[in-house]
């Protein structure tokens, strides 16, 4: 039982900018694990709190999308041993309340990661003496992180660290949200708005499932490009002929569609980018109190169906481990999701990078050294 210094990206509660600086991780609790991480992704949910759009306790240790080792176990922990390699999961179910014990832990009532704490409500992480908060309950970028050891699910240690970090979130969301929420099946037709690291991981699933086409849609050109070589058949420009585009490329609207950046200017465009019948599929996370106008008597008309997805519906424990076998059987190019890596001092380019929407996926990487 010990107390680890750790380098921390740290949003200090008003600004746009992280900062680095040492933080305290104290000995894992009850049930607890301690993970010194190795790779921590640049999800856009991060950058939500940078941009003051969703309300967080300060100072927040960033970082939700992390991956790394076992380096002790709480009391009570079983399941996981020390040096076991683990991706973390962000919704820290409780796996006791009725939506966990029916295979919904993305619903689960008891959650306390929005909250930025530890199941018990308090943290093991502290900033010049006082209480600093994991974001969604990981801070994971940072050297050192406290989780539930139920959050931690183990991986197979022939699994890159970037590779295992990105299927704790984008992945996870990503593939959930076609196969748990879109149930996408064999020679459907598919729109994806936005190439970003979720949007990418929707062409993978997609891919997969055998949809066709697959129609990829960004504003940045080099996004397109990955967007094909994940398993788009198609990538637009997004401009004004957009939506005709898609029309065309689908005889009348694709089967389904999905949002993957939480703009609230592309989402209400996203019904009218499928067919009568077909299924508009909301993935990326909008600002908090977001209020997003769509016609209703045109969604009902032509029975759309809008299909909201929390955490790509799935559950991680199942999950995370066959995407890794995916990836490792050669069948989940996740490799093209990652465009750069960093350190923890270049993370505030990487959110500038995903303003100007440059780059699919920067994961920062840590030192292989001390422990
Ligand atoms: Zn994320
Ligand atoms: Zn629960």
């Amino acid at each position: 039982m010990s107390t680890h210094s750790s380098t921390a990206a740290i949003y200090p509660g008003a600004g746009d900018r992280i900062e680095v600086a040492t933080i305290e991780v104290g000995a894992p609790h009850r049930g607890e694990v301690l993970v010194q991480i190795k790779a921590s992704g640049v999800c856009g949910s991060d950058r939500h709190v940078l941009e003051g759009e969703w309300g967080v306790p300060s100072p927040t240790v960033m970082g939700h999308e992390g991956a790394g080792v076992v380096v002790e176990l709480g009391e009570g922990v079983t399941g996981l041993d020390v040096g076991d390699h683990v991706s973390l999961v962000w919704n820290q179910a409780c796996l006791t309340c009725v939506a966990c014990q029916s295979g919904k832990p993305w619903a689960c009532t008891d959650l306390r990661s929005n909250d930025c704490v530890m199941p018990d409500g308090t943290t093991r992480l502290s900033l010049e003496g006082a209480d600093a908060y994991p974001y969604l309950a990981v801070g994971s970028m940072s050297e050192f992180a406290v989780v539930p050891a139920s959050a931690a699910i183990r991986m197979p240690r022939e699994l890159p660290f970037e590779v295992s970090a990105l299927i704790g979130c984008s992945v996870h969301t990503g593939l959930g949200a076609v196969s748990n929420n879109a149930r996408v099946i064999a020679g459907e037709s598919a729109v994806v708005i936005g190439c970003g690291g979720v949007g990418l991981s929707i062409i993978m699933g997609l891919q997969l499932a055998g949809a066709h086409p697959i129609i990829a849609v960004d504003r940045n050109a080099e996004k397109l490009e990955i967007a094909l070589a994940a398993g788009a058949t198609h990538a637009l420009l997004a401009d004004d002929e957009t939506a005709v585009r898609i029309q065309e490329l689908t005889e009348g609207g694709a089967d389904v569609a999905f949002e993957a950046i939480g703009n609230p200017h592309t989402i209400p465009q996203l019904p009218g980018h499928v067919r009568p019948g077909g299924r508009a599929v909301l993935v990326g996370m909008p600002p908090e109190n977001a209020m997003i106008p769509f016609d209703v008597l045109d969604l009902c008309y032509r029975g759309i169906t809008v299909i909201a997805s929390n955490y790509g519906g799935g559950v991680p424990a199942r999950d995370f481990p066959r995407y890794a076998a995916l990836y490792l059987a050669g069948r989940l190019p996740l490799d093209t999701l990652i465009s750069k890596r960093i350190t923890l001092g270049e993370v505030n380019d990487a959110f500038n990078a995903m303003r100007s929407g440059a780059e699919a996926r920067s994961v920062v990487v840590f030192d292989e050294s001390d422990v």
